[in-house]
């Protein structure tokens, strides 16, 4: 049989190693360009595709390929997966004993390895770097490179550590790569991995099969519960909460009601956490109700929904979380509530946060985007993938999409709103929160009002035009704006310089209207 000329070594590693027929996307045109001994950035989506990047080079190049990574968690975890390939894989890490690491280091100084696994802290300790001194390197992986961003939602001081990888190798070509990258990012990976001369290779961050759906929060668990029985019976999902408590509170909840699932977070024993998460990969249908903790690095093919009851710090934090969702391409959902409580929880954590105020100022712009996706009357996924400076057409698939959101003038209900915080702010040493105005704006004479007069106040009552939760929409869609912001930690609002020019009369307010929540029965209709 004649070997057809396109049968570079890379596809036949591709097609005899790995069993696939073709590369995907950029594959073919990143693998060429670091086994031709250059340096790359790859910013692909998760589930691109982007550890054949790095393990193919790794396997044609002679030498032994070595992939800095922080998921310590996961690295048995690939190396089995790599070994079951007929790979020759190894790593190490703090978490092993002195005898494995003893044999795998010998494995590689003796050329009997393909790739090393190393955690980004192995890599700046003297030792390991003359380890490495003596075997022969292929080429330098770093994944997960956002890490190395302090600009962006998971910096691992490690990684600063990684730039130092030129001068000491300045021959070895080095691949970063990513799934979550704005410009900004991109752009301080480059630097700070002295990444200057890489190619950059940019795929789309478009995932077609994935349904965005951002929803108002009023009983989450209920709505949650609602999801998953009208849509997702027996489907493998991930739950995502912010606080350790409410994960275990979710999980015995959807237990109850029939949907098997497990918490997963921090604070459980390594030994339940890893049992976990195994059912998880290994079961069908399984729920997993876990804190951001829980994810990075996972390939289960057939994850159905990626769902959030609390509200993500960060738009890359939320692309990742639900990139979790149809990696093998079939429709899934990534479903987000979101409320007043929230967008008043997280400034509060920002503005109690410890750091500087450049990094509050950057806490704070990564919330604000994330405010503008759920409050957005456009597409999601328009919004989304400007958002990483893509362009792009309205989906058609996205709640904003199949039920446009209308939007109202609500000049006249941000001025209630605020002027009533402008009166009370001279009572600054209160702590008013949302409830409280809300309140004031209604004409309740509860204990508080009583306490401090506030009957008397001219706004006392002016608000009657709207119900309860539509005044908490208001003030939530303020907050989303920086019209208003939260101060100290009891959550008192106060006002922004922005504030000034709507009770100025010199700006306009534009609200979107609620959705009408679906009755039960006609939420079962929905695709
Ligand atoms: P990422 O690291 O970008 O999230 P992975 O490298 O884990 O993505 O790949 C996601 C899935 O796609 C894996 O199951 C992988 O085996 C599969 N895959 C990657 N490249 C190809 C290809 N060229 N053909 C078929 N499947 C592929
Ligand atoms: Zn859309």
């Amino acid at each position: 049989m004649t070997v057809p000329h396109t049968d570079t070594p890379a596809l036949h590693t591709l097609r005899r190693v790995f069993g696939y027929d073709a590369f995907r996307g950029e594959q073919q045109q990143i693998i060429d360009h670091v086994v031709d001994g250059g340096d790359a950035l790859v910013l692909m989506p998760t589930g691109g595709g982007k550890s054949l990047c790095y393990q193919i080079p790794s396997l044609v190049r002679p030498g032994v390929g070595v992939v800095v990574s922080p998921l310590i968690a996961l690295m048995q975890d690939q190396v089995d997966a790599l070994r079951a390939l007929g790979v020759r894989a190894g790593f190490l890490n703090s978490t092993q004993h002195f005898e494995d690491r003893r044999l795998v280091e010998n494995e590689f100084l003796n050329d009997e390895l393909d790739l090393l696994y190393l955690a980004p802290e192995r890599l700046t300790v003297e030792s390991t770097q003359r380890l490495l001194d003596q075997g022969r390197i292929s080429v330098f992986a770093i994944d997960e490179a956002h890490c190395v961003a302090q600009w962006g939602h998971d910096f691992r001081p490690d990684y600063l550590g990684l730039s130092a990888l030129h001068e000491r190798w300045p021959t070895v070509p080095r691949i970063a790569l990513t799934a979550t990258a704005t410009e900004a990012t991109r752009a301080e990976i480059a630097t700070r991995l002295n990444l200057t001369e890489a190619r950059h290779f940019v795929a789309s961050f478009d995932r077609p099969n994935i349904q965005y759906r951002i929803v108002s929060k009023n009983k989450p668990e209920q709505q949650l519960l609602e999801l998953l029985t009208t849509e997702h019976r027996g489907d493998a999902g991930i739950v995502y909460c912010l606080s350790r408590a409410s994960t275990e509170r979710t999980a015995a909840f959807l237990s109850q009601n029939g949907i098997e699932a497990l918490p997963y977070h921090a604070g459980l024993d390594a030994r339940t956490r890893a049992a976990n998460q195994s059912r998880f990969l290994r079961e069908d249908g399984l729920v997993v109700v876990a804190t951001i903790a829980f994810g990075m690095g996972i390939d289960k093919p057939d994850v159905r929904f990626v769902a959030h009851l609390d509200l993500p710090k960060s738009v890359e934090g939320y692309y990742q979380e639900t990139g979790r969702a149809g990696r093998d391409g079939l429709p899934s959902t990534a479903w987000l509530a979101y409320g007043l409580a929230d967008v008043v929880q997280q400034r509060k954590m920002i503005a109690t946060s410890e750091g500087d105020d450049a990094h509050r100022r950057r806490l704070g712009t990564h919330l604000d985007a994330m405010l503008a996706l759920c409050e957005t009357v456009e597409c999601r996924r328009v919004q989304l993938l400007n958002y990483f400076d893509e362009q792009a057409t309205p989906c058609g698939n996205c709640d904003t999409c199949q039920s446009p959101p209308e939007s109202w003038d609500g000049t006249i209900a941000a001025q209630k709103v605020l002027s009533t915080v402008y009166r009370l702010d001279r009572e600054r040493r209160q702590k008013f929160g949302v409830g409280h105005v809300v309140d004031i704006l209604l004409g309740r004479t509860t204990a508080k009002v009583t306490q401090h007069r506030h009957e008397t106040l001219t706004v006392f009552g002016v608000g009657t035009d709207l119900s309860e939760p539509e005044w908490r929409t208001v003030v939530r869609q303020l907050l989303a704006q920086g019209l208003l912001t939260v101060e100290g930690d009891h959550g008192t609002l106060v006002l922004t310089e922005a504030s000034a020019e709507v009770l100025g009369r010199r700006r306009e307010v534009r609200l979107r209207t609620e959705p009408k929540r679906p009755t039960k029965s006609a939420s079962r209709s929905r695709s």
